[in-house]
């Protein structure tokens, strides 16, 4: 079984605050680059063997800028070179502001069966202020013409943190994509990037961003606020309905294989990360760089970081069976002097709300035990 991560990075514009990998008016080399995708996806069979498909997630950039032909000849290649298991979770990713009824209809056709869409914020002048493409009533607009082409799986990603955004204004964005009707809303909080737009005006004074406390009570209030509108919280920034939870997700935050194709894309594969380079690089024909083996202590050390992410925390009995029962003692000896943020029950190790706020600080404390 595989997990695919998918990364075509192509935008209408660049949005203020990001530095992700992708590029504004370079759509005329979508085909050649689909076609190369295809290429590396049959070289990685080569290389893995035949696997049948767990999970895709088709993430930019903006897949949702793809011809419905295009969607059609990228999904179907890659399909029939891993194909899908019977429950594979194929989630497309989209831009409410660069997404068609044409585009969403053949992606159920092609097996896509998740829709993931950037709501990000329900107040028009935090969308602008984002450089964001859209507006709140197209994001809504774009969630029924995914119910009519027959999405029945819907994440809505919102944001929390942003400059000048009030909690008010964050719960009214969490109630509106609650009313939209989602399965999964995200909601994390921004990451201002060095050298981005955004991040030039807030050193220039020009935005506020709130400051610690805040984004800290907005943090409290959104988990607050989705569990009141029926969103369990399963990941620090992550909620579903029951069963709604991102199996594709999941597979990162418990340490899973997964396989990264396209530009700037990541990888786990057989105990070794690795990336793709940059859209011009990929497009050379170089892949895989950077490629370091993951050791044990390696391997913990990521399961401190990301199991502990989810609410469920860290197995106990699957820990030990990876690190042995010294390794096991030693973490819950490190964790008993934090009884008010960690909790163990059941064979888990988790920590509660109080304690994903502080989620880093309190990983390093774990880790300074081995
Ligand atoms: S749509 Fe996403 S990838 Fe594209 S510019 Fe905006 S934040 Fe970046």
């Amino acid at each position: 079984m595989i997990s695919l991560y998918v990364h075509l990075p192509f935008c209408l514009k660049k949005c203020e605050y990001c530095d992700f990998e992708s590029h504004p008016g370079r759509l005329m080399e979508l085909d050649a680059y689909i076609d190369r995708v295809l290429g590396e996806a049959r070289l990685s069979r080569a290389e893995y063997g035949n696997e049948t498909l767990y999970s895709a997630y088709f993430g930019g950039g903006t897949p949702s800028l793809m011809s419905p032909e295009q969607l059609k000849r990228l999904a179907g290649g890659l399909f029939e070179i891993f194909p899908p298991e019977e429950n594979a979770e194929i989630t497309l990713e989209a831009n409410p502001g660069a997404v068609s009824e044409a585009l969403l209809r053949q992606a159920i056709a092609s097996g896509v069966n998740r829709l993931s869409l950037g709501l990000q914020a329900a107040q028009d002048r935090l969308l602008k202020l984002l450089g964001r493409v859209h507006t709140a009533r197209e994001a809504a607009e774009a969630v029924d013409m995914a119910r009519s082409s027959g999405f029945q799986n819907i994440s809505l990603d919102t944001m929390l943190a942003l400059p000048s955004q009030t909690a008010d204004e964050l719960t009214r964005t969490l109630e509106y994509a609650a009313r939209l009707g989602a399965e999964h809303i995200s909601c994390y909080s921004l990451i201002l990037e060095e050298g981005t737009p955004l991040y030039n005006r807030v050193r220039r004074g020009e935005l506020t961003l709130p400051d610690e406390e805040e984004a800290r009570f907005m943090q409290l209030s959104a988990a607050d606020t989705l569990e009141s509108l029926g969103y369990h919280r399963y990941e620090i920034s992550n909620y579903a309905k029951l069963g709604r939870e991102s199996r594709h997700n999941l597979v990162y935050w418990t340490g899973g294989e997964y396989l990264g194709l396209g530009a700037a894309a990541h990888s786990y594969m057989r105990g070794e990360r690795f990336l793709n380079p940059n859209l011009d690089r990929y497009m050379a024909g170089q892949r895989h760089l950077e490629r370091e083996s993951v050791d044990a202590a390696g391997r913990l050390e990521e399961t401190l970081l990301l199991e502990t992410r989810l609410t469920r925390g860290i197995d106990l009995n699957k820990f030990e069976r990876a690190y042995g029962s010294e390794a096991k003692q030693k973490l819950l000896r490190r964790a008993r002097p934090y009884a008010q943020y960690i909790v163990v029950s059941n064979d888990f190790l988790r920590f509660n709300a109080e304690g994903l706020m502080v989620h880093s600080a309190l990983v390093a404390e774990l880790a300074s035990a081995f």
